[in-house]
């Protein structure tokens, strides 16, 4: 099939809690792309982003809706420019979510669904002890909310499926998608 637009960009915008596997995930799918020949995708990381893009910003509502309007733009850039990309960050508020996903248009959320049990369990980086504890106040799941997507082009449960599973049916998606 000939392509005449130059239009290879996407972005998969995983969304779910602390824990729940969007970070692992992203860098799965990263591999599983390279392994398929596409080459220079971008991945924004919600915990990296927010040491440089949304440096000072908090979690209150709108400092989290700014956050994800930033990683939301720079996303759409790079669909805009042929570049596939991933943003991998909490994303608790689905009325944001809605906005990215039209202002990106070539646009997959994969919601990396995962009971807080499990999240809590793995405790990846030690928040959810502290949101227990009181020292971290509105941990999403905790004391703040997580809005489920309604209508993801993905659901993965990483609480039932392992990452190779995850990561073929994203995989599948993409194909579906004509995005590969
Ligand atoms: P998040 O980015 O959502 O905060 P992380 O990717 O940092 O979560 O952590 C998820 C943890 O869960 C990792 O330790 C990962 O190895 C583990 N894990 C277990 N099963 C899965 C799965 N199916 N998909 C993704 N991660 C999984």
């Amino acid at each position: 099939m000939t392509h005449y637009s130059n239009n290879s960009g996407f972005t998969i915008w995983f969304t779910g809690l602390s824990g729940a596997g969007k970070t692992t995930l992203s860098h799965a799918v990263h591999e599983a792309l390279r392994d398929r020949g596409v080459l220079n995708v971008e991945i924004l990381d919600g915990d990296i982003v927010r040491t440089h893009l949304s440096k000072g910003l908090g979690f209150s509502k709108p400092d989290r809706d700014t956050n994800i309007r930033r990683i939301g733009w720079v996303c759409q850039l790079l669909t805009k420019h042929g570049v596939p990309n991933m943003a991998a960050a909490i994303s608790p508020y689905r009325d944001v979510r809605e906005e990215v996903r039209k202002m990106v248009g070539r646009f997959v959320e994969v919601y990396v669904k995962c009971s807080i049990s499990v999240c809590e369990s793995r405790d990846v980086k030690g928040l959810y002890k502290q949101a227990r504890t009181g020292e971290i106040l509105h941990f999403t799941g905790i004391d703040d909310p997580y809005e489920e997507p309604l209508n993801p082009e993905v659901i993965v449960e990483t609480d039932k499926e392992n990452i190779e599973q995850c990561t073929q049916k994203i995989m599948t998606k993409l194909e579906e998608w004509g995005y590969l």
